[in-house]
């Protein structure tokens, strides 16, 4: 275990190498940059690039299609990040969203005062002396309009739970859903983090897969264990289950509204950490949002011809947390033909940025650099497809074999005469002869085996 940086974020320990290898894959291969990086970096931000997107678009995509197109009860919305600041007064954000943080004396460093013992050194200077603690709101603050004063103060969103439940009675109106029904989003949220760090695990700019499920009060239990069942499944999917293990939050620990917290932590590079939450919300927030906007948040139930105020199960995921877990679970060395190491991404199929890549044997033989090129124009109209034509086969293999992408097509002499392509499989290294005409239907029937 050694001391590890990045950027300006504080300095944390963790399993350095495995760890400073997937930062330098996903600098290198074109997953993640620095945020502003040209200019030194802001702390707590990161870019994605053009292999980073596919794989989080891939994510999103996976999450939207397991929990609201392959059922009938989850409506899907994409609310405002800029929201009427009474939404986070009455959710109780204005007032409690906030970290008890100390101050070191001689420098003005900022510490989370849970996660700094007053009695140690400051980690920045060495002084001993701190202030006491003081609440230190996360929300990002910013102004509607030209007129920069306390009433146009609004805040970026710091989850995206508040969207789903400001707009439960237009989803009542225009869906006319039956209890239960959940309502789904993905989106930005924004924590101002007094310690980010651990790459794109802490960050002030992160983004939200979140389902607010509305249940009968006297139903929530059932529906609590079988959304923990669902998200089991959708980490199954990913390929992480064996590297998560859940924890109960004991009722002391929990917030005040939560009737039950169930953690599901993540065995990281660095540690063991929440990667995602479930939690029972209770009537809390409908509540809230009826006593402060005075429009009744409730549920006519037919059948037994009342009112009623849902309780609400919070299934929660990060993505950039997901994406990170991906890649820690995915990362697998393995030794070349010369007895090095290089590296492979495992990524389940549906999830790797290029499913498949395309390969003239030789780069100086017009008929088959053609014969490839159709194949890829071909192929990537419904598959995402890489091209490439450098070096030698092996070396293209390594380098697809780096960020996941699960099989490789080599267009060689044969081809001209008999029109089949050789397939390479990522995780086996097996190759198969496959005819030209087959190959759309044979990646999606591949893509379609269930990876868990
Ligand atoms: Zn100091």
């Amino acid at each position: 275990m050694l001391k590890f940086s990045l950027l300006h974020d504080k300095l944390t320990y963790m399993e350095t190498d495995r760890m400073e290898k997937i930062v330098s894959l996903a600098k290198r291969r074109g997953f993640i940059f620095q945020g502003s990086e040209i200019y030194g970096g802001l702390a707590g931000t990161w870019d994605y690039g053009p292999l980073g997107v596919e794989l989080k678009n891939n994510v999103k995509e996976l999450w939207w299609d397991f929990f609201v197109h392959a059922r009938g009860d989850i409506y899907g919305i994409d609310s405002a990040i800029l929201m009427n600041r009474k939404v986070w007064e009455a959710s109780g954000h204005v007032e409690n969203f906030s970290d008890p943080m100390i101050d070191c004396k001689k420098c003005q460093s900022r510490f989370r005062a849970d996660k700094i013992d007053i009695n140690a050194a400051c980690p920045e200077c060495g002084a001993r002396e701190f202030t006491s603690a003081r609440a230190f709101n996360m929300m990002f603050k910013t102004y509607a309009g030209p007129v920069e004063d306390s009433a146009a103060e609004i805040f970026l969103r710091p989850e995206t739970a508040q969207g789903s439940f400001s707009n439960f009675k237009n989803i009542i109106d225009s869906m006319r859903p039956k209890l239960p029904f959940g309502i789904a989003q993905i989106g930005k949220a924004f924590r101002n983090e007094i310690t980010p760090g651990n790459f794109i695990f802490r960050t002030r700019e992160f983004e939200q897969m979140e389902i607010e499920y509305f249940t009968a009060p006297g139903a929530w239990a059932d529906a609590f264990d079988y959304w923990r069942g669902e998200m089991q499944k959708w980490m199954a999917m990913l390929g992480i289950a064996s590297l998560v293990s859940e924890r109960e939050i004991a009722e002391g620990e929990r917030a005040h509204y939560s009737k039950r917290t169930v953690d599901f932590d993540f065995e990281f590079p660095f540690g063991r950490e929440e990667l995602y939450g479930l939690a029972c919300r209770s009537d809390f927030d409908l509540k809230q949002h009826t006593m402060a906007s005075g429009v009744e948040l409730a549920y006519y139930d037919e059948a037994a011809k009342e009112k009623i105020v849902p309780f609400v199960v919070e299934p929660t995921f990060g993505v950039d947390r997901t994406v990170l877990a991906l890649l820690a679970a995915h990362y697998s060395e393995e030794e070349d033909k010369k007895g090095g190491k290089r590296t492979v991404l495992k990524l389940p199929p549906q999830l790797a940025p290029y499913k498949v890549a395309i390969f003239p044997l030789v780069a100086n033989k017009p008929q088959i650099v053609e014969k490839a090129r159709d194949i890829y124009s071909s192929l990537k109209k419904n598959i995402s497809t890489a091209w490439d034509d450098r070096g030698n086969i092996g070396k293209r293999y390594y380098a697809q074999d780096e960020i996941g992408t699960p099989w490789c097509v080599t267009v060689d002499y044969q081809t001209l005469e008999d029109n089949t392509v050789t397939v390479r499989d990522r995780d086996t290294a097996e190759q198969k002869r496959v005819a030209t005409g087959e190959l759309t239907h044979f990646f999606r029937e591949e893509l379609n085996r269930p990876t868990a």
